[in-house]
């Protein structure tokens, strides 16, 4: 058995876990939409074919005002506060019974973080990260709002769930009573530590008299606040504690509020982060605590659970981007597992800008119903042009679909701008994305050709279909001395051997703008960052959870910047920086040209570059800005030698990616682009 720990069941006297590795809560964003409960159904069932020990759902609120989103309509799988979502819950729960998994219905009410304008809150304190400010609780909305908790765990029950999560972390409504940031009450519900307590407490109470002993209750603990006016060290094991007293079954784990300034699942953390804090836990309770937050891969998790830091292992978005995880681990196949990158773009940011979640590296995730995996009507010999992301999910896709695919590769390796990429401070995981293609490429037998550029003739004679995929190149601006020595194109400055001075100038400051920035700022740091080092950058307490802890909320005197190795000036002619950047990753993209100290300067007109900098007006004022070297990241053109020769050939010929469309384009659309195609054919 390749991770014996992980596959040891976990037995809880009235049911058994199959093994170790928990499938946390996300939500999807079809919570609001799927009516009919059928796409929410295959998401968990294959997660759960997949062999997931225990599968969390989204967070469900118990009332309309704690919706985390814009309330869904009644009878929406993202409400429980009427019978009438049952049959959808039953749905799902059946799907993930029919291959013997175990599922939690999560309760989540999202207080002062609920998007609706009816939100609620201990206090009346509006969160910095929602607009609308809540309405205080009065005693009997506390009161209903515990029976509310109460009532949706019975319901679950009712719908089939084995059990449910209490969400007490993260920020959301539990968390905001429990810590003095956001608790300003004089009643029984706030000050001293027992009245603030006295929320999650009853909560627990009251839904283990609802539900009976033989239901699985979990709570997820925040370990760590990471804002200002969070909870003690000693506040959280006393909770512990306190809720392992009143029959909660397994702590799960939760890392930071919402609106906390620390990156805690972003690229930007580095694996492993935080699984010290369960162990500090784990030594204060004697019920199974879960470690969470950036581990992705199964060897972490074993090597987790083999150290006795945790009991169990929570991954979310490792499960969106590999329905079959475990499976493939049970095997011994880790090499095979497509590896979530943590760049939260597909999911995170869908869920934020108010679409379905899905994956960058799994575009079929929360599509299953679209995409059913059938094979294709009849093989073909097709021939792709380029082993870029696009290129890559294509060749992968249709030889899956049953189809014989040659891939060709102008460079020694496959990967294309992924190559570029995976040189950036935290985007290493981008490794695991080609080591997946790899390995997969060779399971679907696709012919693989580096070192060959392929050209018109050969591809009209010998293959029944050509889709090219030839990629982007960066585009060079036109301005007066644009082409002397010391100004490159992104992907020379990011090439290892290329020597950079110690003033840069950076013309353009979209996603490359600030990626060559990061990399340029801490070229020569140890990478992945070393945890302790990442935790003194964010500002995060270095004795938070020992007995010398003193601080609320985990956090120290404040972010400690890295001393940069160059000064950089990022400019553009825009006003607004980072426009095209993350929604739920920017904050951090930002912060980190602050810490380095890059300049940043908008509204620029370029006049021309010559070898004393580089001459721009700013506001009409004219300026110079001295540099060594001058890096171009101004966007790009689609690179599509090929198309042209090809337009009169006799076979279909489709074009992908960049090298269709070179605007905003990304890994995400080149490998949906790349993946929508395999399945159309
Ligand atoms: P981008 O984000 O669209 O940025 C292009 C930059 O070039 C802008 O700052 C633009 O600013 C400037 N520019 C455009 N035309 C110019 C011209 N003719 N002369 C001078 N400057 C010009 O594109 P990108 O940086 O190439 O990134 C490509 C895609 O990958 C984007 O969708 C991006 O979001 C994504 N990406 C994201 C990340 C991330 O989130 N961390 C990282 C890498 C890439 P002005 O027009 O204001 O001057
Ligand atoms: Fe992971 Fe990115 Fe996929 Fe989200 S979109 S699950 S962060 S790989």
């Amino acid at each position: 058995m390749p991770y014996p720990h992980l596959f040891t069941p976990l037995d809880l006297g009235f049911t058994r876990l199959g093994n170790r590795l928990i499938m946390g809560s996300m939500h999807t964003g079809l919570e609001e939409t799927d009516m009919t409960g059928e796409r929410l159904a295959a998401f968990y069932g294959e997660r759960a074919r997949g062999g997931a020990g225990l599968i969390v759902t989204g967070g469900i609120s118990p009332n309309l005002e704690g919706s985390l989103g814009r309330p869904g309509p009644e009878g929406c799988f993202g409400r429980m506060d009427t019978d009438a979502s049952l049959p959808l819950h039953r749905r799902v729960t059946d799907a993930v019974h029919a291959h013997d998994g175990r599922i939690l219905l999560q309760i989540l009410h999202a207080g002062r973080y609920a998007l609706s304008p009816d939100l609620v809150a201990p206090s009346p304190l509006q969160a910095p990260i929602n607009p609308h400010t809540p309405r205080e609780m009065d005693d009997e909305d506390i009161v209903n709002t515990i029976g509310d908790f109460a009532n949706c765990a019975l319901r679950a029950q009712q719908a089939g769930y084995d059990g449910v999560e209490i969400m007490g972390s993260e920020g959301y409504l539990i968390n905001q009573f429990l810590a003095p940031r956001t608790n300003r009450r004089t009643d029984r519900w706030g000050g001293s530590l027992a009245n603030r307590f006295r929320f999650p407490l009853h909560i627990i109470e009251k839904t283990r008299e609802s539900v009976g002993p033989d239901f699985i209750l979990m709570f997820r603990l925040s370990l760590v606040d990471l804002v200002e006016g969070g909870s003690e060290w000693q506040e959280v094991v006393a909770l512990a504690q306190a809720l392992e007293q009143a029959g909660v079954h397994i702590i799960n784990s939760g890392i930071g509020w919402h609106e906390s300034r620390v990156p805690t699942i972003a690229q930007a953390t580095p694996r492993g982060a935080w699984r010290d804090l369960t162990a500090c836990l784990k030594k204060n309770v004697n019920l199974p605590v879960v470690a969470c937050n950036r581990i992705n891969m199964p060897e972490q998790a074993e090597q987790v659970l083999a150290s006795g830091q945790a009991d169990l292992v929570s991954m979310a978005r490792p499960f969106l981007a590999d329905p079959d995880f475990v499976r493939k681990a049970k095997a011994g196949q880790s090499g095979r597992i497509n590896t979530c990158i943590a760049c939260n773009q597909a999911c995170l940011d869908h869920i934020f800008s108010g679409k379905t979640s899905s994956c960058l590296v799994n575009p079929r995730a929360c599509r299953e119903t679209e995409f059913t995996q059938t094979m294709a009507p009849g093989p073909e010999r097709i021939a792709v042009v380029g082993a870029g992301a696009a290129g890559l999910a294509f060749a992968l896709g249709a030889a899956q679909r049953g189809h014989n695919v040659t891939l060709f590769e102008a460079s020694g390796h496959i990967g294309g701008q992924l190559n570029l990429a995976r040189r950036i401070p935290g985007k290493e995981e981008f490794d695991e994305t080609l080591r997946y293609f790899r390995n997969e490429l060779a399971a679907a037998k696709v012919a693989v050709h580096c070192n060959r550029r392929a050209d018109a003739p050969m591809l009209a004679s010998g293959f029944d279909r050509v889709v090219l995929a030839s990629g982007v190149a960066p585009r060079v601006p036109d301005i007066p001395g644009v082409h002397l020595p010391h100004v490159l194109p992104y992907d020379v400055a990011l090439s290892p051997d290329q020597e950079i001075g110690r003033r840069v100038v950076i013309i353009g400051a979209g996603g490359i703008g600030f990626d060559v920035a990061e990399y340029l700022l801490h070229q020569h740091a140890a990478r992945p960052l070393p945890i302790t080092d990442f935790r003194k950058k964010w500002g995060v307490d270095p004795l938070w959870c020992t007995s010398r802890s003193a601080r609320r909320g985990g956090l120290a005197e404040g972010p400690a910047p890295e001393p940069a190795e160059r000064h950089i000036t990022l400019l553009q002619r825009g006003a607004t920086f980072g426009k095209s950047l993350g929604k739920t990753t920017g904050w951090i993209h930002r912060a980190e040209m602050k810490l380095g100290g890059v300049e940043m300067i908008g509204n620029v007109t370029y006049e021309r570059i010559d070898t004393g900098g580089v001459y721009v007006r700013v506001n009409g004022k004219a300026r110079r800005i001295r540099a060594d070297h001058v890096i171009l990241c101004a966007g790009q053109q689609p690179f599509d030698p090929l198309g042209s020769q090809l337009e009169n050939a006799t076979i279909p010929v489709h074009v992908i990616g960049g090298a269709r469309k070179a605007a905003g384009v990304d890994a995400e659309r080149a490998i949906r682009e790349g993946f929508e195609l395999a399945q159309a054919i």
